[in-house]
């Protein structure tokens, strides 16, 4: 069968991050379990923390898939405090961009509740009904992150679609009612 799989092809164009399987490759580490509208995001991704990992660091990908609506990515690997920082706000960034990006075309998306199961989809692609922005109107594209990995230390942050970048911002306050 030729159909394709992005997701093996994005790991064969990434092959310091992943370890493939050969054999099912959707067994690998890290083959990604998304959408193939999330695919340019993971791509960026990748290409993000190749461009920071220095000789001698490691790093391999453990899981990269849907949850919640939002993209999830967990790794591993060796790399000085100044990389993992740097591969940390990156994975930040693909997190704050998957919330906004339909998982189905990559178009402009938001959060939608489909009997219960939360994905970001486009209006023509969404199912179900609009989920309200967690921290209220005007804080659509805000969210926590965490500063550093393994860390608890968090941040609010809001994110731009258009220029792919993360602001911080401070804590919302709670809706104010009445
Ligand atoms: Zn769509």
């Amino acid at each position: 069968m030729a159909r394709e799989d992005w997701g093996l092809d994005l790991m064969q164009r990434h092959r310091r991050l992943f370890t493939i399987n050969a054999d099912e490759p959707f067994r690998s580490f890290g083959y990604p379990f998304c959408g193939r509208g999330w695919r340019d995001l993971v791509d960026r991704l990748c290409g993000r923390i190749e461009g920071v990992l220095r000789d001698g660091e490691t790093f391999e990908f453990v899981q990269i898939k849907q949850k919640i609506g939002v993209l999830r990515a967990v790794w591993d690997g060796d790399a000085s405090e100044d990389t993992e920082t740097k591969i940390g706000h990156a994975v930040n960034l693909a997190v704050a961009r998957s919330a906004c990006t339909c998982e189905i075309c990559g178009r402009e998306g938001r959060l939608f509740n489909n009997r219960g199961w939360l994905e970001t989809r486009c209006a023509e692609d969404a199912v179900g009904e609009t989920v309200p922005p967690r921290y209220g109107a005007g804080f659509e594209n805000v969210r926590r992150f965490r500063r550093w990995r393994g860390h608890a230390d968090m941040y609010f942050a809001t994110y731009d679609r258009e220029t792919d970048t993360l602001t911080e911002v401070l804590p919302p306050s709670p809706k104010q009612e009445g």
